[in-house]
């Protein structure tokens, strides 16, 4: 059967979806189509359908039906993914699974929790704090985004730096593959090593493979206290450097957040964080977590690190309301950064944390040389720099100069031996970037892993791939 026309859903194929899903879940009004046509990415695309299913076996018949009409299906969480992941494609239906949100078992004993992929990330933390435990992986946008976002993204937030990023709590999965099979991943126990490890190759596959309907997920005892430090320095390299002090000692920040110096005009510009003190031009923000005595010997401990050349002043809390304080700076740049231009291409590259200096100063270079705003910032821990290029989309020189900055960004990332995306994934926006970071021929095997699970193609096609030359 040819794909569906990508202007309306075939009469049979909506018949077949009410069949599977019922008439009051599967919607075609054009005022729903428009909310699910766009993520938090730049583009558009008004999909045939959006589907809510509300168990595993409603997202079996979608996919089959799908198979049948040849119709794309699109995941989606909460559609907070800045690189069109969730972005419709032409002709597709969306997979809203906003209606999956159940918690199957809580087992405190077993430091396990099993849930819907549906279910804010947020909740699944706040469950799990009720019995002495945590769910640490912590996007900043936990509250709204959907812990099948985030398996399908490997999402991760301030706290990888200690606690790995959401592949590191997964322990086992059950989906449904886009060629229709059910598959069931991993076990509910810690160790387990029977077959391929699909749990893996699931996570960070971007709704490419499969839908993934439900997740058994570790948790970890929370702990009893944070102690918050904030190093100012007078200079990026500066802070650069006391990173790589603090992560050669032998302690592990829970936290550990730089600014650069367009970060902190921004926040500055925008009346924000009035506490720095004169000629800031880079900030830290680290945390340590634990019982109070481990909390007191790391803040010691990263205290000497954070002292060094450049250090204008460290100021510590540990109180809720001055941890709050010390966090200003960097909580207000999402809305300090808005000002200076109404696009933001928001990057999330990686180099290893010995290597963050040069990339610090590449980036000024690229800012200087394209005359353009570029603002980072990020998880300095783990070497994940935020590079955000602001634009004004009218202005095509500008946007023109911003997408060369942008490829010999990927490019510097690479040669300081990185990675052109640490967390956001690769989605609609960067795949045009993949084959410089994957070689051809292992791209060609990724290639093959696609056909195997999705022989016909539906599940979210054009993302993470290069078009095909
Ligand atoms: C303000 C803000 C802060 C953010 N902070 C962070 C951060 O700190 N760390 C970080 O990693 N990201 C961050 N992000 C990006 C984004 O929130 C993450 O990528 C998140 O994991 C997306 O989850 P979602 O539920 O919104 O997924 P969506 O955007 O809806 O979808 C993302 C991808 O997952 C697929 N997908 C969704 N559900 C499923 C499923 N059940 N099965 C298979 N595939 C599925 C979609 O097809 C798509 O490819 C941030 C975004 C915003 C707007």
């Amino acid at each position: 059967m040819n794909r569906a026309s990508v202007f309306n859903l075939p009469p049979a194929a909506h018949h077949a979806l009410i069949e599977a899903l019922g008439a009051t879940r599967v919607h075609l009004e054009p005022d729903v189509l428009a909310l699910y046509a766009a993520d938090e990415g730049p583009r558009r695309c008004t999909p045939l359908a959006v589907a809510f299913p509300t168990r595993h076996e409603d997202v079996a018949a979608l996919v089959q039906v799908a198979n049948a009409f040849r119709i794309p299906l699109v995941a989606r969480g909460g559609g907070s993914g800045n690189v069109g992941g969730a972005l419709p494609v032409p002709g597709s239906i969306v997979v809203s699974f906003e209606c999956m949100r159940r918690v199957l078992e809580f087992s405190p004993s077993e430091r396990l929790v099993i849930v819907e992929t549906g279910i804010p990330t947020a909740e699944i933390d706040a469950l799990a704090r009720t019995q002495g435990l945590f769910y640490p992986p912590d996007p900043g946008s936990a509250p709204y985004c959907r812990i099948g976002g985030n398996l399908a993204m490997n999402a991760a937030g301030p706290r990888a730096v200690k606690y790995g990023v959401t592949r590191d709590y997964v322990l086992g999965l059950r989906a449904v593959a886009g060629d229709g099979r059910a598959l069931v991943t991993g076990a509910r126990t810690t160790k387990g090593v029977v077959g391929y490890d699909l749990t893996r190759l699931l996570v960070g596959s971007e709704g490419t493979l499969a839908l993934i309907t439900e997740a058994t997920l570790k948790l970890s005892p929370a702990p009893v206290m944070i102690g918050t430090l904030r190093a100012c320095y007078e200079s990026g390299a500066a802070a650069c450097a006391a990173v790589t002090r603090v992560m050669s000692e032998p302690v592990i920040p829970s936290a550990l957040e730089f600014l650069d110096p367009a970060s902190i005009a921004a926040v500055q510009q925008a009346g924000a964080a009035t506490d720095l003190p004169r000629g800031t031009r880079a900030l830290l923000i680290v945390e340590a977590d634990g019982d109070p005595d481990a909390v007191a010997r790391a803040l010691t401990q990263l205290r000497a690190a954070l002292s060094g050349p450049g250090l204008l002043e460290l100021r510590e809390a540990t109180a809720a309301s001055e941890v709050k304080a010390l966090w200003t700076a960097r909580r207000s740049l999402s809305y300090a950064i808005k000002r200076i231009a109404p696009l933001k291409i928001n990057e999330d590259v990686v180099v290893p944390v010995t290597k963050l200096a040069d990339l610090v100063i590449a980036v000024e270079t690229l800012a200087d040389e394209y005359r353009l705003p570029i603002v980072s910032f990020g998880h300095a821990g783990n070497g994940n720099l935020h590079v955000n290029i602001m634009v004004h989309p009218e202005d095509r020189d500008e946007v023109t100069r911003a997408h060369t900055a942008l490829a010999r960004l990927f490019e510097t990332v690479l040669a300081l031996e990185g990675t052109i995306s640490g967390e956001h994934g690769i989605g609609y926006e960067k795949r045009a970037f993949v084959p410089l970071e994957i070689p051809a021929e292992t791209l060609a095997s990724m290639r093959a892993l696609k056909r195997v699970f999705d022989p016909n193609g539906i599940l979210n096609p054009g993302k993470i791939f290069p078009e095909a030359s």
